[in-house]
C-alpha cells in the first residue's frame, strides 16, 4: 500500500463534498501505467484499461491521454468509453452470456471483439465470415487469483472455450472462414504467483501455433496489488523478465512475433481510491465496540462479498489512543467493514478512510435501502475536482413511473 494523499487533503475533499466521498488520485494512476509500461518495455504490450473496475469518463479519458486502451465487458461501457474520446479501435469488447444482437452492435461500432463461447462462435463466422476478425478467449483450466468468486480460469468458471475444445474453434474456422486474429485468456484477481502468468502464457502461445495470421495474444489482467499493510503485490519487473524469455524462446523456435496486449483494471486505479466515512455513532455492546459509519456495502461490497481486507484510517485523530473495533455500515443487513480492527480512537463525527477503494468500489455500489450513492472526487496536483455529483432522492424517482 502506497503513502497516499495526505490526510489534510482528504479532509478538505470530505468538508467540500461531505461524506460518503469517493477520491480518486490521478497521478497515482499515471505511476501506476508507468509502472507497468516500464516491467513490460521489452516487449511493449498494448495496455487496455479493464473499464469495470472503475468507469466514470473523466478516469478513462486520463486513460486515454496516457495511451491506453480500454477492456470493456458490456456496451454501455464502449459507449462510455467512445464518450471519453477513445477510438473503436483501441476498444476490446470482452462479454460474456450475452446474444448475437450486442456482438452485431458491437460490430457497428466498429471494436475489437472477443468471443467466449462456441455457439456464439459459430453464429458469428456464419454472420459475418472473414470480414470481422475476432479474438477468442480460452479456458486455460488454471486455478488461480485470490477469493474463488474472481477466478474465472479455472475448468469449472464460466469463461472462455476450454482450452481442451481448440479443435471445435478450428472447425468453425474452416466452415465459416472466420478469421482468429488474436488469443485471448484472463485466469483471474489477484494473481501473485508468477509461474501462473508464465503457464498461461505457454499455454496460449502453443494453442496460438494452430491458427494461421493469428496477430495477437491478450493476456488479460489480475495483477494484484497489496491490500493489507505488510502484503506483496505481483513482483512485475520479475514478471516482465520471464515473459520477454518466453517471447523469445517462442520466436526463435517458430518465428512468430505476436501483439502482445494486457487488460489490467484494479492494478491501475485500486491504490489510487479512497472512500471517506464519517462516523456516526460508537456502540459499546458488552461484547465489542462498533462503530457505526455512515455507508455501507451499499457503496463498498468488497469486505462482505469477498471477505476483502481493506485498511483503515481515522485521519480526524491519528494520535488517539488505539482501540479495538468493528467498523460497520448503516444497512438493514450484516455489513460489517472491518472485524476487530485497532484504530486511534473514533469519536463521533470523526471521517474514516478506507483504502484500496479505487477498484470495484463506486462500480459496485447500489442504492439498496433507497440510500444514494456517493459523489466522487479527482485530486490532480492538490486541485480537488468533483466528477460525479452525489445522487438525491430525485435520482431515485427518476425512471418510475408514479
Ligand atoms: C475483470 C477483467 C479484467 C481486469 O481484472 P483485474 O483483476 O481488475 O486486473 C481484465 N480482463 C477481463 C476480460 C476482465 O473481465
Amino acid at each position: 500500500m502506497k503513502a497516499g494523499l495526505s490526510s489534510e487533503l482528504l479532509l478538505k475533499a470530505a468538508q467540500l463534498h461531505n461524506t460518503p466521498l469517493y477520491v480518486y488520485d490521478q497521478q497515482c494512476i499515471q505511476s501506476q501505467y508507468q509502472q507497468l509500461q516500464t516491467a513490460f518495455a521489452a516487449f511493449q504490450p498494448s495496455l487496455f484499461y479493464a473499464c469495470k473496475a472503475l468507469s466514470n469518463v473523466n478516469i478513462l479519458r486520463i486513460m486515454h491521454q496516457l495511451g491506453a486502451g480500454i477492456d470493456c465487458v458490456s456496451l454501455n461501457e464502449v459507449r462510455l468509453s467512445m464518450t471519453a474520446g477513445v477510438p473503436a479501435d483501441k476498444i476490446i469488447f470482452t462479454p460474456n452470456s450475452v446474444g448475437m444482437d450486442e456482438y452485431v452492435e458491437a460490430v457497428a461500432l466498429g471494436v475489437n471483439i472477443n468471443i467466449d463461447n462456441l455457439s456464439i462462435l459459430r453464429d458469428f463466422g456464419k454472420q459475418f465470415g472473414k470480414t470481422y476478425p475476432v479474438l477468442v478467449r480460452i479456458n486455460p483450466h488454471i486455478l488461480a487469483g485470490g477469493n474463488i468468486k474472481i477466478s474465472t480460469g479455472h475448468e469449472d468458471s464460466k469463461f472462455g472455450i476450454s482450452v481442451t475444445q481448440v479443435d471445435a474453434i478450428k472447425a468453425v474456422v474452416a466452415e465459416t472462414g472466420l478469421v482468429v486474429k488474436g488469443l485471448h485468456i484472463h485466469t483471474g484477481s489477484e494473481i501473485k504467483d508468477i509461474d501462473v502468468y508464465i503457464k498461461g502464457l505457454e499455454l496460449v502461445l502453443a494453442t496460438a501455433q494452430q491458427f494461421d495470421g493469428l496477430e495477437i495474444i491478450d493476456l488479460g489482467g489480475g495483477f494484484k496489488v497489496p491490500y493489507v499493510p505488510g502484503e506483496k503485490g505481483t513482483d512485475l519487473l520479475a514478471l516482465g523478465e520471464r515473459m520477454a524469455s518466453v517471447f523469445n524462446q517462442h520466436k526463435q523456435a517458430t518465428g512468430a512475433n505476436y501483439t502482445i496486449w494486457f487488460e489490467p483494471g484494479k492494478f491501475l486505479v485500486s491504490d489510487c481510491g479512497y472512500l471517506l466515512v464519517k462516523a456516526n455513532v460508537i456502540k459499546e455492546a458488552p461484547s465489542r465496540t462498533f462503530v457505526g459509519v455512515d455507508s455501507g456495502f451499499n457503496h463498498l461490497i468488497r469486505p462482505m462479498f469477498y471477505e476483502a481486507y481493506h485498511h483503515i484510517e481515522n485521519i480526524s485523530n491519528p494520535q488517539g489512543i488505539n482501540k479495538t473495533y468493528n467498523v460497520v455500515g448503516n444497512i438493514c443487513e450484516t455489513d460489517t467493514f472491518a472485524w476487530d480492527r485497532s484504530l486511534p480512537e473514533v469519536r463521533p463525527g470523526d471521517v474514516l478512510v478506507f483504502r484500496n477503494a479505487g477498484a470495484y468500489g463506486f462500480e459496485m455500489s447500489s442504492r439498496f435501502n433507497s440510500r444514494v450513492r456517493p459523489a466522487e472526487v479527482l485530486i490532480d496536483n492538490k486541485e480537488i475536482k468533483l466528477i460525479r455529483r452525489r445522487e438525491t432522492f430525485e435520482d431515485l424517482l427518476q425512471g418510475q413511473i408514479i
